[in-house]
């Protein structure tokens, strides 16, 4: 099958989080399955542009409301990442170093996901499915059905998966000007709650939906910042597939970001001399538990409860634990943490940014991952952090509660809690401390999670089922 996908993020062009890893992997397994699979994307100024080679693929103008734009299409010449990788640039919009975060930011997708179907319509074939994720390509599904001058594309089958349901995209009914010559009839697909909700409107026109955990679906139909409704009602069409780890990106024994290799037979001493160099750079203490929190700094996360639940954590240990925490975000939790390294030194220490070489070394050097989510549709980190057998420490919720066994259960390797609150964060990590002491249970335990299958090739045969359910 010819599958498009169409993404804001794909690892390693432009990652925000999980959304880049799971794009930039999923179709490199497609391929290697025996598909032809394609990734479009806006063009960043990333240093992935700027350090490979490129091809001018097609040039194109469209208009958004009144601004026309010109817009070019590159392709990436070698086929480095296993899959064609198209980039769409539109001079005053795309061309910025982040992903996310400006003023115009509806301008920006919006436009993106016009000059994608204005590109798909100039194609003499047409491609078996177009594969959207998250709502900055939530329009996409809409305009291929109703937009009259993109008609041609009506009859390919479409999927959109969910990686975030927090996020929504939504705008006024003003901008409704933007999208080009839509059939009125259609207002309802493209509105929730009185407002154009780019994630709702694709959630409605898409063939089929998808989250990427079964729990996190079910999730949506009871919290999912007003769409619960929605959810249920179209619940036919959605399902849930778990996405996978790339096994080629994440292998403790050959990972190019780390110095000290392990495999499970070598697991104690290989983590344990990846710990000795995190700790010596961070001032903490090799001989005790090592616990690491790595991710956005948001509610999402429950990160603001962290840095509380940390020091309860130390006290009732009596220093028997260290932390250091990676990771940027809400400003007051950003300060929060940096506020604990100087009376901490020794115990916690903590780096505010991202910094994809410090994360591997993390899950390689860490003995426990705390991931205290609130809302966590799949979640990568826990499935890494098995993966460098680290033990995840995690919230019962979506994702978390689908891939992590807590390990009072028969074959369990992690710890599980029922609250994003400070007391259930702090006896976990009580609980995580007592294991330590038994490291023949430490060692069976990651030596066990150490083998389990995340792999994408699984996935692929689940999103190919979802595939041909709509051709
Ligand atoms: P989300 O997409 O909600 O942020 P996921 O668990 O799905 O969460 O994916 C997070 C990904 O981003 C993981 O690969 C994680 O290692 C990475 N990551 C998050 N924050 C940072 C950071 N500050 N530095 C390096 N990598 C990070």
């Amino acid at each position: 099958m010819e599958i498009i996908h169409v993404s804001a993020e794909c690892y390693p062009i432009a990652k925000a989080g999980g959304l880049g890893d799971v794009v930039g992997a999923l179709p490199k397994y497609q391929v290697k399955a025996g598909h032809i699979a394609k990734v479009v994307m806006p063009m960043y100024r990333t240093k992935f542009l700027y350090e490979n080679e490129w091809t001018v693929d097609f040039k194109g103008s469209s208009n958004l409301g009144n601004w026309f734009f010109e817009y070019t299409v590159i392709k990436e010449t070698t086929n480095k990442l296993g899959f064609d990788l198209f980039l769409i640039d539109i001079n005053g919009l795309l061309d910025r170093q982040k992903v996310y975060g400006y003023d115009d930011d509806t301008e920006r997708f919006t436009a993106f996901q016009i000059a994608l179907v204005n590109w798909m319509s100039s194609w003499e074939h047409q491609p078996d499915i177009v594969h959207c994720h998250d709502h900055h390509t939530g329009l996409v599904p809409f305009m291929m059905q109703y937009c009259y001058d993109y008609n041609k594309l009506s009859h390919i089958p479409t999927v959109f998966t969910i990686h975030n349901a927090q996020y929504q995209g939504q705008m006024g009914w003003d901008k409704s000007r933007y999208i080009p010559r839509w059939d009125l009839w259609k207002r309802g697909m493209l509105e929730w709650a009185d407002t154009i909700n780019p994630l709702a409107s694709a959630v409605k026109c898409a063939g089929k939906v998808t989250t990427v955990s079964h729990s996190y679906m079910d999730e949506l139909r009871y919290n999912s910042n007003g769409m619960e409704k929605l959810f249920e009602y179209e619940r036919g069409k959605c399902s849930g597939i778990l996405n996978g780890i790339d096994n080629e990106v994440w292998d403790p024994a050959t990972d190019k970001y780390l110095t000290e290799h392990f495999s499970v037979k070598t697991v104690s001493e290989g983590k344990q001399k990846n710990k000795e160099s995190l700790c010596n750079q961070f001032g903490l203490d090799p001989a005790k538990p090592l616990f690491v929190f790595i991710g956005r700094l948001v509610g999402e996360k429950a990160a603001e409860i962290l840095p509380d639940a940390i020091k309860s954590a130390i006290h009732h240990t009596q220093g028997e634990a260290c932390f250091l925490v990676l990771g940027s975000g809400e400003t007051q939790v950003e300060w929060a943490f940096q506020q604990m390294v100087e009376p901490y030194k020794g115990l916690f220490n903590t780096v505010i940014g991202y910094d994809e070489t410090l994360s591997h070394r993390m899950y390689a050097g860490a003995d426990f991952l705390l991931m205290p989510s609130r809302v966590e549709p799949c979640g990568l980190n826990q499935m890494y952090a098995m993966r460098y057998g680290t033990v995840p420490v995690v919230r019962s919720t979506g994702g978390l509660q689908d891939t992590v066994v807590d390990m009072g259960e028969p074959d369990g390797f992690g710890i599980r809690f029922n609250h994003a609150s400070v007391s259930d964060v702090d006896y976990s990590i009580g609980r995580a401390v007592s294991v330590y002491k038994d490291k023949a249970h430490m060692k069976k335990m990651r030596q066990y999670m150490m083998q389990i299958d995340h792999s994408w090739e699984s996935t692929v045969d689940q999103y190919t089922q979802l595939y041909q359910s709509l051709q």
